[in-house]
C-alpha cells in the first residue's frame, strides 16, 4: 500500500493528525527533500528505509515503490504542502494504477494557506475578491497562453503565486499587463511556517527588489491583490446582527 501524505508548509506539527500515522507506521518513506521539513522523519520507525525524491527519477520512485510493495511493506511517498498542488503525484498514481499498486492520497496544509496564515490575511475580503487564482510563471514546465499572469490580473482577484520568486522583474511586469496598478498590494512570504520565514509587505511595482533586498529567490509565494493589507472592506453578512442565517435569527 501506497500513502500519498502532504507534509504541510514547513512547521513539523503542521502535518495532518492522519499524516502523522501513516509516516509513523510506514517501513518506507520517500520523501521530496527539496522542501520538506527533515524534522518530520524523525517519526519514522527504526528501520524504516528513507528516500529523498530530489535525487530520484520518477523511475527510480517507482522501483523502490515496487520493490516495497513486493515486499508487502507500506510505503509513504511525503510531498510538501498539499500534494495535489504542483507535486506532480498525477505521473505517479497512473504508474502504480497500470502495476496495480493500490494508494490513497492524505491530504495537507498547503503553503498558501501557511503563507495566508504567517501574513494575517483573509483572501476573500468581502467586496474586495472573493476569489483565489492559484498560478506560476511558465519555468521549465510551461503554463498553456490562456493562463497568463496578465489574464488572471485582469481580474483583480487576489492571486497566490507559487515557483517563480526568482522571475518577479518578469512578474511584476506581467501583473502590469494585465491590469493590475504598480501600487496594488503585493507580498512575498519567504519559508512560511519555518523558523527562518519572512513576510514582506511590497506592491507589484517593488516585489523585486524587495525580494533582491532579502535575497529571496526560493521557496517563497507572491500574494498580490486588494485583500493584501487592505483596510476596507465590508463586514461579513454570517456574523451580521441584522442577518438571518440557517443558524440564527437576524434583529428584525
Ligand atoms: N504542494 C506544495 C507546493 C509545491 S511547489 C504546496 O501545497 O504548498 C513548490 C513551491 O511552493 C515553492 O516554489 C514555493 O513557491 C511554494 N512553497 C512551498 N512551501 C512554502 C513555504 N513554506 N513558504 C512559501 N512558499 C512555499
Amino acid at each position: 500500500m501506497v500513502y500519498f501524505v502532504g507534509a504541510g508548509p514547513g512547521a513539523p506539527d503542521l502535518i495532518t493528525v492522519r499524516g502523522q500515522r501513516l509516516l509513523a507506521e510506514a517501513q518506507v518513506v520517500i520523501y521530496a527533500g527539496s522542501l520538506v521539513n527533515r524534522r518530520l522523519l524523525e517519526g519514522t520507525v527504526e528501520g524504516c528505509e528513507i528516500y529523498d525524491s530530489a535525487f530520484m527519477t520518477l523511475e527510480e520512485v517507482m522501483e523502490v515503490i515496487t520493490r516495497a510493495e513486493k515486499e508487502h511493506k507500506t510505503t509513504v511517498r511525503l510531498h510538501t504542502g498539499d500534494p495535489c498542488l504542483y507535486g506532480a503525484i498525477r505521473e505517479q498514481m497512473d504508474c502504480l494504477d497500470s502495476s496495480g499498486i493500490p494508494y490513497e492520497v492524505c491530504p495537507g496544509v498547503s503553503s498558501f494557506c501557511g503563507g495566508a496564515a504567517a501574513m494575517k490575511m483573509e483572501y476573500t475580503l468581502p467586496a474586495v475578491s472573493q476569489s483565489v487564482v492559484i498560478t506560476r510563471m511558465a519555468g521549465r514546465t510551461p503554463v498553456p497562453e490562456r493562463e497568463s499572469i496578465a489574464s488572471f490580473a485582469a481580474h483583480r482577484a487576489t492571486m497566490v503565486i507559487f515557483l517563480s520568486a526568482g522571475m518577479l522583474k518578469e512578474l511584476s511586469q506581467e501583473l502590469v499587463r494585465g491590469g493590475y496598478e504598480q501600487d496594488t498590494p503585493a507580498a512575498v512570504v519567504y519559508k512560511a511556517t519555518w523558523p527562518e520565514e519572512k513576510t514582506l509587505l511590497c506592491t507589484v511595482g517593488t516585489m523585486a527588489e524587495t525580494a533582491k533586498r532579502e535575497g529571496i529567490t526560493k521557496t517563497a509565494l507572491i500574494l498580490v491583490g486588494d485583500a493584501v493589507g487592505q483596510k476596507s472592506y465590508d463586514r461579513s453578512r454570517l456574523y451580521d446582527p441584522e442577518f438571518t442565517t440557517g443558524y440564527r435569527r437576524g434583529r428584525e
